[in-house]
């Protein structure tokens, strides 16, 4: 008998996804089956099914990308890989390994990655295929609902911070305060940053302020740049997660001589820059994407000690629709994860094996 599992796939750009049967993947060589156990829901997935960036993913698509699960089946040659360990399925599906860009700390822009719930099939499932290589052992103990965020938000803010190159006690500006920009302030607060949250949602604005932000400044009834400049003479480093060309210029006025603004909201738009500014004041602009499975060492041990912590709503697969909806209406406070049901913790010594219908 084929085994099926239920699967949220994208049929059309812009179409409501289907909830669907599929036959259970089967793992490769240097592959492995993971049980899905949840999965964040990222606005990148919501860019995914609308087709919103000039290279398109394939169709039909399963999108997702951090998703957390149990190994269930070993491909041929899986040796650092046991049934029954946890692992986390990241955007960095696999890449070449011995390329300049992966033998350098910067596997994430190797020219042969593939990317989970994009160029191969994601986490909206009850099954999905890790490289065993590039799958993410999640630490023990951690809250598998709570951790699945920092598969993506948390790695890819983390890494930003780092890249603003801002010290302890500096100024840093987040633009967007969902699911990337709550987790940012709580690392920012950790890494000893001083924050501003920059949203267009006053509500957003008090939750960043719950989280550890100084101040909140809504980017709709106040110019965030001037009020910056005033209130602390412009920030040291800026995060814009927001995927808005009008986020990006307002940002760019917000860090000071010196400052360097992060790149990470994905628009397909185009940002004008004054060249005479930027030179006299030596403001770096960097693009950031995601992190190294290296960095991502380090943004998991944060939030396995409890000191970063998702702000997470539950819900099933077949509400995927809706949460789209939501995200697309930017209302979202933190992350949405996709429960697919079993053990809340990773490594739980009273937790049952994991269940597999076909057996
Ligand atoms: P989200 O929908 O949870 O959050 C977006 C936030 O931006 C919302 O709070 C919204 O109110 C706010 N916002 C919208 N317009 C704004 C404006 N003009 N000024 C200030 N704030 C504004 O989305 P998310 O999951 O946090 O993802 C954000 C973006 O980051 C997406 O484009 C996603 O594709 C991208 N992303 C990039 C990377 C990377 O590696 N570079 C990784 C993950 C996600
Ligand atoms: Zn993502
Ligand atoms: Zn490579």
């Amino acid at each position: 008998m084929e085994r099926t599992m239920k699967a949220a796939v994208v049929r059309a750009f812009g179409a409501p996804l289907e909830i669907e049967d599929r036959p259970v993947p089967k793992p490769g060589p240097g592959q492995v089956l993971v049980r899905i156990r949840a999965s964040g829901v990222c606005h990148t997935d919501l860019h995914a099914a609308d087709g919103d960036w000039p290279v398109k993913p394939r169709l039909p698509l399963v999108p997702g990308h951090e998703g957390v699960g149990f190994v269930v089946e070993l491909g041929e040659g899986v040796e650092r890989l046991k049934v029954g360990d946890c692992v986390g399925i990241a955007w960095l599906h696999s890449a070449c390994g011995v390329c300049e860009y992966c033998t350098s700390g910067w596997e994430t822009l190797c020219k042969c990655q593939t990317n989970t719930g994009y160029s191969v099939d994601g986490t909206f499932a009850e099954y999905a295929l890790a490289d065993a290589d590039y799958a993410i052992p999640i630490p023990e103990g951690s809250n598998l609902l709570e951790i699945a965020p920092i598969l993506c938000a948390g790695v890819t803010v983390y890494n930003a911070l780092r890249r603003t190159e801002a010290r302890k006690g500096d100024w840093v500006a987040i633009s967007g305060i969902g699911g990337l920009g709550h987790m940012a302030i709580q690392y920012a607060r950790l890494m000893g940053l001083q924050v501003c949250a920059v949203d267009i949602d006053d509500e957003k604005l008090e939750f960043a302020e719950e989280l550890g932000a100084a101040f909140a400044i809504n980017a709709r009834t106040v110019d965030p740049g001037e009020a910056l400049k005033e209130r602390i003479g412009g920030a040291h480093g800026a995060l814009v997660t927001a995927a808005s060309v009008r986020a990006y210029e307002q940002a760019y006025r917000m860090v000071r001589p010196g400052g360097c603004m992060v790149m990470i909201g994905l628009s397909d738009g185009e940002l004008k820059v004054p060249i005479y500014d930027t030179v006299i004041n030596a403001v770096t602009i960097r693009g950031s994407v995601v992190g190294s499975r290296r960095v991502m060492r380090e943004a998991m041990e944060f939030a396995a000690h409890g000191r970063i912590k998702a702000a997470i709503h539950r819900r099933p697969l077949e509400d995927i629709n809706r949460i789209f909806e939501e995200l697309h209406q930017g209302t979202v406070e933190g992350r949405f994860v996709i429960d697919f049901g079993g053990p809340d913790l990773a490594y739980d010594e009273n937790r049952i094996p994991s269940p597999m219908p076909w057996a």
